[in-house]
C-alpha cells in the first residue's frame, strides 16, 4: 500500500504519516526530513538544498526527485510507504507514478487534509521539533509532558526558522500555486480524498483511517 498526504505547511502531515505508518506498518518518507537530515550531515545534496528551504521556496526537482525516489527504492520501502510533502510539483507527481511503475506498485489513495490558513498559521507558529529525530510538537495542541523535551527520545526541542516571517509566508503562496496542479493530478486519476484537517489531531486520524480501510473492503471486493 503507497499512501500520500498532501497538504498545506502546518496542515498535520507529519503528525498524521507517523501513526499511520505505525498502524499500517509502512515506511514514513518526509521529504521536509530528509533535507533537514542532509544539513545534520553536511551533506553536498544538504549544501545544495539549504539556501531554497531557508528562504521558503521549493527546492528545486532535479535535487529532490532523486533523493525521494532513493528512499522509496530502499528495502525498507518494499511493505509500501506514506509520503509526507512529496510531491509538491506535477514534475515531482509525474517522476513518482514512474517509478512506481517500475516496481510494479502504484499510488492507492492520495489523501488531501484540508486546513484553513487561520488554522495553519496557529499550528505553525506554535511548532516545535526535536533535534534527535524530528518528532513534532505544539505549544497548545500537542505540548511534551517535559517543557522542551521530546517525549520519545528526550532530546530538545527546537522551532523552524521556515514557520515564521516572511519565508513562512513564501511557504504558504507556493503551495497554494503548484499544489492545485498536484490534487487536479490524482483527482484524475480518481485517487484523491479530502478529509477536513481542521479537528483534533485524533478526530483527523479516525477520518483518515476510515478513508483508508474503506478503500481496502473496496479493493477486497473488487
Ligand atoms: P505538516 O507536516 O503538514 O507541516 P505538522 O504535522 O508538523 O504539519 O503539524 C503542524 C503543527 O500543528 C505541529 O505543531 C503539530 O503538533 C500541530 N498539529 C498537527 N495536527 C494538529 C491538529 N489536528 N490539531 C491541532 N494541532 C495539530
Ligand atoms: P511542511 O512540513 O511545513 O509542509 P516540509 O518539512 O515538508 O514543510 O518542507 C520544508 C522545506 O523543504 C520546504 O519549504 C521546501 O524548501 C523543502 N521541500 C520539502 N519537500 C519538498 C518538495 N517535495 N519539493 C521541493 N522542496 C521541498
Amino acid at each position: 500500500m503507497d499512501i500520500l498526504l498532501i497538504g498545506a505547511p502546518g496542515a498535520g502531515k507529519g503528525t498524521q504519516a507517523e501513526k499511520l505508518s505505525q498502524l499500517l506498518a509502512l515506511r514514513h518518507i518526509a521529504s521536509g526530513d530528509l533535507f533537514h537530515k542532509a544539513f545534520e550531515d553536511q551533506t553536498e545534496l544538504g549544501l545544495k538544498a539549504r539556501s531554497y528551504v531557508d528562504l521558503g521556496e521549493l527546492v528545486p526537482d532535479e535535487i529532490t526527485i532523486p533523493m525521494v525516489i532513493r528512499h522509496i527504492e530502499e528495502p525498507e520501502s518494499v511493505q509500501g510507504v506514506v509520503l509526507d510533502g512529496f510531491p509538491r510539483t506535477l514534475a515531482q507527481a509525474q517522476a513518482l507514478n514512474e517509478e512506481l511503475g517500475r516496481l510494479t506498485r502504484q499510488i492507492d489513495l492520495a489523501i488531501h487534509l484540508k486546513v484553513s490558513r487561520e488554522e495553519l498559521l496557529q499550528r505553525l507558529s506554535g511548532r516545535y521539533f526535536c533535534q534527535a529525530n524530528q518528532h513534532v510538537y505544539h505549544t497548545k495542541f500537542r505540548p511534551p509532558k517535559v517543557a522542551d523535551r521530546c517525549d520519545v527520545d528526550g532530546s530538545k526541542l527546537y522551532q523552524r526558522p521556515d514557520d515564521a516571517g516572511e519565508a513562512m509566508r513564501r511557504r504558504l503562496v507556493i503551495y497554494f500555486n503548484q499544489t492545485t496542479q498536484v490534487l487536479d493530478y490524482y483527482r484524475e486519476q480518481r485517487k484523491l480524498r479530502v478529509v477536513d484537517g481542521n479537528q483534533s489531531i485524533d478526530q483527523v486520524q479516525n477520518m483518515l483511517m476510515n478513508e483508508i480501510n474503506d478503500y481496502m473492503s473496496r479493493e477486497a471486493k473488487a
